[in-house]
């Protein structure tokens, strides 16, 4: 099929719901994209943070393919290899004691907020409880997820959402400390927040909300979706900072492909769950969960962390070389292979121009293009993103 006739058919069936751009992807290899028509894309954005081991990983492939041939579904009523492997995985890299996996981002945020929620029935007796989340915070789109992202934009057409959440501003400890009660149940932001610009949260921050959660006893919820999973160098985010969250929540790069995500939690929070509060029929079934064991193993063997390390720091000089020569760019920020550069007009442009070009961007917010990479990226392909960004410019 040709590319018009994909796009014109699909332009038919498809809600609105993205404005696409007018390329009709078909294969990929290690950090390249391919379309039907042959053209060849440096990938930038990694299906927006997911594909962190590149494309075509044959061991991955692989491991895939056996558990396709072995079983694919049971149900969670039944014990299964893959997912032990995969909790276990998540639980030596994470420092969590237990585990629950979705089917997506959203979903791992709606059980962390019943699990919050059912950690302060438990401990008060009362359902009247509170959310802290923090403006420009995005946890995604389901109802309850919603209800705590810091877009009005995402939010007012679908109100009412769940009650009682407050917002605060982000890096702003004295703001979030004004607006803690009796009733706050929970205080819930991403450690490096994506969507909403690449902003990471500075040590005093963090570290200021993380004691005042444990000296309160509120749950600390720390949304790792994006950040997580080995981006900024260590396997989460928060492992960044000294400190200890109470849940943190994971997909994106957990599976690396497959639609799988996961809550995890200390025992003492985990511990509020009893039979029958919560359940999928999907969630981590074998099949993704075989790839969410096989993607633990990979960052060891392949070393992930450590070129995330190495050339997310070798990333951090070119764009901040560029920063300094470019004047359109006001800031520059995050680290690892989660970096934004913000620009002083919005940068759709930008990322239609690099696709021209055989590279692909994407933006956080209006104003900033996010360099999300998969892992595996080197600085041969830095340097060529580098020289096809400067044209688009
Ligand atoms: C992508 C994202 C989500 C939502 O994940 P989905 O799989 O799209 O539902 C939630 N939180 C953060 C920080 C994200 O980046």
């Amino acid at each position: 099929m040709n590319s018009t006739e994909c796009r014109t058919r699909a332009e038919n069936v498809l809600m609105h719901t993205y404005g696409r751009y007018p390329v009709v992807l078909d294969r990929g290899e290690g950090v390249y994209l391919y379309d039907t028509d042959g053209k060849k894309y440096l990938d930038f954005s990694a299906g927006i943070g997911v594909f962190a081991l590149g494309y075509k990983n044959e061991a991955y492939n692989d491991a895939l393919k056996a558990q396709i041939d072995k079983l694919l579904h049971t149900s969670n009523y039944y014990y299964n290899e893959p997912t032990l492997l995969a909790a276990e995985g998540l639980v030596k890299a994470s420092g969590m004691d237990r585990v629950f996996f979705t089917n997506s981002g959203t979903e791992a945020v709606e059980g962390a907020i019943k699990l919050a929620r059912k950690y302060y029935y438990k401990k008060t007796g009362s359902a009247d409880s509170q959310i802290i989340a923090m403006e420009h915070s995005f946890h995604g789109r389901s109802m309850g997820a919603l209800s705590v992202t810091g877009k009005k934009a995402y939010r007012e057409a679908f109100e009412p959402l769940i009650g009682g959440v407050v917002f605060a501003e982000f890096n702003d400890l004295e703001d979030v400390k004004s607006k803690i009660n009796d009733k706050t149940a929970a205080i819930i932001m991403e450690t490096l927040q994506g969507e909403g610009g690449i902003y990471p949260a500075t040590k005093e921050f963090i570290e200021g909300v993380a004691a005042i959660c444990k000296e309160k006893d509120i749950v600390l919820i720390l949304d790792e979706i994006q950040c997580g999973m080995g981006r900024t160098g260590k396997m989460f985010c928060y492992q960044n900072y000294d400190i200890q969250p109470d849940i943190i929540t994971s997909a994106k790069a957990l599976g690396c492909g497959v639609p799988v995500g996961a809550f995890a939690a200390t025992e003492k929070v985990a511990a509020a769950f009893e039979p029958g509060d919560h359940g999928t029929t999907y969630g981590g079934n074998p099949f993704v969960t075989a790839a969410v064991a096989k993607v633990f193993e990979l960052f060891e063997e392949q070393k992930v962390l450590e070129n995330v390390k190495e050339n997310g720091a070798y990333l951090y000089e070119k764009l901040e070389e560029f920063a300094k020569e470019t004047p359109s760019v006001v800031d520059h920020r995050g680290f690892g292979f989660m970096q934004g550069l913000e620009f002083d007009h919005p940068v759709k442009d930008i990322a239609a121009k690099a696709l021209e070009n055989g590279l692909i961007l994407i933006a956080a917010g209006t104003h900033t293009i996010r360099f999300l990479p998969p892992l595996v990226m080197q600085k041969e392909q830095i340097d060529e993103m580098m020289e096809i960004l400067k044209k688009c410019i």
